[in-house]
């Protein structure tokens, strides 16, 4: 038989849409019906397990899946063994403690004797004996951000993207206990034959971020500034240089990190750039 991976997914939530879309855009086709547990891809050898996130990581650990896709935050309140392959740049969140709008915050030590509600008792307790104080931690698996309006808790340790869920419920963040984003992971052990496949996959995800971190630009100079321009425009290698049918002006390809993007923009009109185009990468192999 031949040998497949079974990676395990979240089933739905915050992770399931773009964990479905990475795998889309390395272009591995499957069906996924709604309410389907599994699915296979139809051009290459892997397995979709769709389950609670909580749940992956004592799957992956146990071997019932490969892989798995999950938030940082839950893999390290799980505290498996397992390793983090890749890191996917989506569903970025940081875990937070947060008190009542209303109280006078100053420093940790507010927590000192309190009873604060999380979902993350583990990474919780880990940041407090850090910090040396001595808390009382109510665990609870949802609607956290309730606590303290009935009474369990005096603040809360939740998963916060905008602080709008929080706002909401009369609360503020204070401390910033943990940062996360989706992580690809595995078992440590995992046979050879399963490796090889995994490195296909690495590969071709590195592709789809690289390609999503990265512009193709295009622009016209003359010529007694391309060189100038060039210093501008690294590139992966270097950029190409054509002539244009207008005598004395040349056509520049490179690309561009999206992180230096505005920076370089503005230098390469300052040093006579015209005509500049920007334009999106859809796959990007190094
Ligand atoms: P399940 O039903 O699978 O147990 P859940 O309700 O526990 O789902 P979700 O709310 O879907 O979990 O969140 C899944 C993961 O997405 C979280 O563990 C976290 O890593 C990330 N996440 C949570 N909230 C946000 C947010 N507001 N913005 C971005 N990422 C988030
Ligand atoms: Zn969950």
């Amino acid at each position: 038989m031949m040998t497949k991976l079974k990676i395990a997914v979240q089933k739905s939530g915050r992770l399931s849409e773009d964990s479905l879309k990475l795998i889309k855009e390395c272009g591995i086709k499957f069906n996924n019906g709604r309410g389907t547990l599994k699915a296979e891809a139809s051009n290459f050898p892997i397995e979709f397990l769709f389950l609670r996130d909580d749940d992956i990581p004592g799957y992956v650990e146990d071997g019932i899946a490969d892989l798995g896709i999950v938030g940082e935050n839950v893999l390290v309140e799980k505290s498996k063994g397992l390793d983090i392959n890749k890191r996917l740049g989506f569903s970025k969140c940081r875990l937070s403690l947060a008190v009542p709008k209303s109280e006078n915050y100053t420093d940790i030590n507010y927590f000192e004797g309190k009873n604060i509600a999380t979902s993350y008792p583990n990474l919780l307790q880990k940041y407090l004996d850090e910090k040396g104080i001595n808390a009382d931690i109510h665990e609870i698996s949802g609607s956290v951000e309730i606590a303290p309006g009935i009474g369990l808790a005096e603040g809360v340790c939740d998963i916060v993207s905008s602080g709008s869920t929080l706002f909401m419920n009369g609360l503020k963040e204070v401390e910033v206990i943990f940062k996360s984003e989706a992580v690809l992971i595995s078992s440590p052990d995992m046979p050879a034959d399963k490796k090889e496949i995994l490195n296909k996959l690495i590969f071709r995800i590195d592709s789809v971020l690289n390609s999503k971190n990265n512009k193709y630009i295009l622009l016209n100079a003359p010529n007694d500034k391309v060189e100038e321009i060039i210093e501008i425009l690294p590139g992966m290698r270097s950029p190409t240089v054509l002539p244009l049918a207008q005598e004395g002006w040349s056509s520049l390809h490179s690309v561009i990190n999206e992180d230096e993007f505005w920076d370089r923009i503005e230098k390469l009109k300052d040093a006579g750039a015209e005509g500049i185009l920007v334009v999106p990468i859809e796959k990007m192999i190094q």
